[in-house]
């Protein structure tokens, strides 16, 4: 990281000098009225799915604009705050802002992109949306946050569960398992589908 101008204009000394600060006023703003208290706010969870003039866009960053989501900054954050954090991979998504109503998120995803495509048969695993395609209900449509690493399980937690339970449905059937992220079913359904139907 560096300042943007030749004499410096101290942000990121500034930075340095104040990481584990400003981390922590970011997970825990002291002024409801201040920046990061108002993006906290209960209006602003209700109002925001990602990103908007309150919060993270402005004019200069507008080609950015698509991309940008105040949870998924809020969760970066925190990971670098606190190594404990999960993210919600342990199944709790009610002890922090960013993960609050996540699953409620990724439900009406799911709906949009069931009803889009005409795949008929939703379920529901240990609480996480999925889909079920193709002969027989072979096929599974897991769909997860961004940040879990759904490739190297770690550990025995929840979505692991859910992911070995579901493994286990579609070899039976010589299905497959397909995973797709909150963060591209949000953003461009139509390539999630390319990738996950068309490509396998
Ligand atoms: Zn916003």
């Amino acid at each position: 990281m560096t300042d943007e101008l030749p004499n410096g204009s101290g942000f990121v000394r500034f930075l340095y000098n104040k990481f584990s600060d400003l981390l922590a006023e970011a997970m825990n703003p002291t002024d409801a009225q201040s920046y990061l208290g108002k993006i906290h706010s209960t209006h602003h969870q209700g109002n925001c799915k990602d990103a908007c003039y309150e919060c993270l866009k402005v004019f200069r960053n507008m080609n950015y604009h698509s991309l940008l989501d105040w949870r998924l900054g809020l969760s970066m954050m925190r990971i670098l705050n606190d190594s404990t954090y999960k993210c919600g991979a342990d199944g709790i998504f009610n002890q922090h802002v960013e993960l609050n109503g996540w699953l409620e998120f990724a439900t009406s995803l799911r709906k949009g992109f069931a009803e889009s495509f005409g795949m008929r048969t939703v379920d529901v695993v240990q609480g996480l949306p999925i889909i079920k395609w193709h002969a027989r209900d072979k096929n599974v449509i897991l769909i997860v946050h961004p940040f879990w690493d759904m490739k190297n399980m770690r550990e025995a937690n929840w979505i692991a569960e859910i992911k070995n339970e579901l493994g286990e449905y579609t070899r039976s059937r010589g299905g497959k398992l397909s995973i797709v992220d909150t963060f591209n079913l949000h953003r461009r359904p139509g390539w999630c589908y390319e990738k996950l139907v068309r490509n396998g």
